[in-house]
C-alpha cells in the first residue's frame, strides 16, 4: 500500500466522534462501520440495482487515490501551525488563515455535499496554490477532510494536504465525482450515455435533447430498464449495460506509476 493510500485508509476509519447533531446514528457513522470495511479491495464503483433508480456510489477511497498523492511535508507544517498558533484545525477560517500565513493563495472551498455526486462519503476541502501567480498542478494542494459522521455540518476528519500527481488534475477531481457512463456490451461505441449530474440526467453519447431529431438518439428512460430481480442493466438492444466512473482512467494511472 502506497503511503497516500494509507493517509486515506487512516481517515475514513479516524474516529470523528459523536456530533451534538447526529440524528441518532440510525445508519451507523462512516468511520465506525469502515473499521470493519475492506475498502482497499471493494470495487472503485458498487452499483445496487433497485426497482425504480440505480443505486450508484463511488468509493472515496479509490477516488481520492485515483487523483491525489499526500503531501506530508505540508501537513506537519499545518500540524505545527496549529500547535503554534493555538488554533482549531477543524475551523475553516483557521485553515484559511494557515494557507495565508505562509504567502500562499488560495483558489476556492468546497463541500461535495452541496452538489450532485456519486461520492459514497462527504468531502470538505480548500484547494490552494503555492504559488499565487502559478494554478498549474506543480503549485496545487489540496487540504482535505473526509466526513466520517451522520450530520454533515460535523464529522470531519482532521485535515491532511495533497497534490496533484497530474496536469489539470484538481478539476477533473471536482467534475469526476458526478460523471460516469453508462456502456452497453453489444454495442459500446454506439450504445453508451454519459451523465454529469450523478445519474440526474444520461445524455445519449453525452448529448442533451438537442439530438432527439436524428434516429440513433436512444433517450435513456425508454431504452434503459433494470430491476432488483434480474439484478442487471439491461439496453434495449439486449446488451448489459455497465457503469464506469470517469475517475478509473486515472486509477489505471496510479496503478502504472505504482504511485
Ligand atoms: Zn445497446
Amino acid at each position: 500500500m502506497t503511503q497516500t493510500e494509507k493517509v486515506l485508509l487512516e481517515m475514513l476509519r479516524e474516529n470523528t466522534g459523536v456530533h451534538f447533531l447526529d440524528s441518532g446514528g440510525a445508519y451507523g457513522r462512516h468511520w465506525e462501520r469502515n473499521q470493519e470495511r475492506d475498502i482497499v479491495h471493494e470495487p472503485p464503483v458498487i452499483v445496487d440495482i433497485e426497482d425504480d433508480w440505480l443505486d450508484i456510489r463511488f468509493s472515496t477511497f479509490h477516488y481520492c487515490r485515483a487523483y491525489l498523492e499526500y503531501d506530508e511535508e505540508l501537513t506537519q507544517d499545518f500540524d505545527r501551525w496549529i500547535e503554534e498558533t493555538e488554533s482549531n484545525p477543524y475551523i475553516v477560517a483557521h485553515q484559511d488563515q494557515w494557507i495565508k500565513d505562509r504567502g500562499w493563495n488560495i483558489i476556492g472551498h468546497g463541500n461535495s455535499y452541496e452538489w450532485e455526486n456519486f461520492l459514497d462519503q462527504v468531502i470538505q476541502f480548500i484547494t490552494f496554490s503555492l504559488d499565487p501567480n502559478d494554478v498549474d498542478s506543480d503549485n496545487v494542494r489540496l487540504l482535505l477532510q473526509i466526513h466520517g459522521g451522520c450530520d454533515v455540518r460535523g464529522g470531519y476528519t482532521k485535515p491532511r494536504i495533497f497534490k496533484a500527481p497530474y496536469d489539470d488534475v484538481m478539476s477533473d477531481f471536482l467534475y469526476h465525482m458526478s460523471q460516469a457512463m453508462a456502456i452497453c456490451s453489444n454495442d459500446p461505441q454506439q450504445h453508451y450515455w454519459i451523465t454529469d449530474d450523478a445519474g440526474v440526467h444520461w445524455y445519449y453519447r453525452g448529448t442533451a435533447g438537442l439530438c432527439e431529431k436524428e434516429n440513433w438518439y436512444l433517450n435513456w428512460e425508454d431504452h434503459v430498464k433494470y430491476g432488483k430481480e434480474q439484478g442487471k442493466i439491461l439496453c434495449s438492444c439486449g446488451g448489459e449495460v455497465t457503469i464506469i466512473g470517469m475517475f478509473e482512467d486515472y486509477l489505471t494511472e496510479a496503478e502504472e506509476d505504482g504511485a
